[in-house]
């Protein structure tokens, strides 16, 4: 194996690598315009990270939240846990985000 070989095998592994890593986001950006569009929509089309069910935005006191469809699971986005925490001081979610911050 003549090094010239070596550097093409080794230059087409970076090129199957860097397409593979751009071919990944591009899934993630089609994947969060997707779920924004369902978002703006009113109906989310993402999927429970937990189960193959579908997640359906609820709003509760006006805070979104993403429900499973199949398993029930309940998923907060960025901030929403911390908007719960501040329409519940004293109570149980505020209590839940506390033990999270002091440490
Ligand atoms: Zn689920």
């Amino acid at each position: 194996m003549s090094d010239a070989m070596d550097d093409r095998r080794k230059g087409l592994e970076e090129e199957y690598f860097h397409r593979k890593n751009k071919e990944a986001v591009e899934k993630m950006r089609e994947k969060m315009r997707i779920a924004a569009a369902a978002k703006a929509a009113g109906s989310s089309s993402l999927e429970c990270p937990r189960c193959d069910g579908g997640l359906k935005v609820n709003t509760f006191e006006g805070i979104e939240v993403d429900v499973c469809d199949k398993c029930g699971g309940l998923w907060l986005d960025a901030g929403e846990l911390e908007q719960l925490t501040k329409k519940d001081s004293g109570g149980w979610f505020s209590g839940l985000w506390n033990s999270f911050n002091d440490n």
